[in-house]
């Protein structure tokens, strides 16, 4: 009789599924863990607005359940070549980061504010 080489291992791996970000207020599904994306080699950046608040930003490449607020403005933008326009949560109304448009790749990106998810 051959020995049996399955995994044991194997069937949990698959059954931990993807790390999901939900809003911390109100638990709407807002991305995931898969969607990170590195802008600039990384995607966490501690960044300040002219307020002088501090944010902790994660970059994803696509975001759900976001309400945009306001044009897209240049003002002050922490990614160069890109426009950002505030994003809260459209169940709650948290904000919950911005989203940004511009005309390098990518076109299109989401800065979360990471203290404001949870997994
Ligand atoms: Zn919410």
């Amino acid at each position: 009789m051959p020995l049996d080489c399955t995994n044991p291992l194997g069937d949990s791996r698959t059954a931990l599924g993807p790390v999901l970000y939900r809003c911390r207020q109100c638990g709407a599904l807002i991305s995931r863990h898969d969607w990170l994306l590195p802008m600039g080699g990384d995607h966490e950046h501690v960044v300040f607005n002219p307020a002088g608040m501090i944010f902790r930003v994660w970059c994803f490449a696509d975001a759900q359940n976001l309400r945009l607020m306001g044009v897209p403005s240049a003002e002050f933008t922490w990614f160069k070549g890109y426009l950002w326009q505030i994003a809260l949560c459209a169940q709650c109304g948290t904000h919950l980061g911005w989203r940004y448009d511009g005309d390098t790749l990518p076109p299109r990106f989401y800065g979360l504010i990471h203290d404001r998810l949870v997994t």
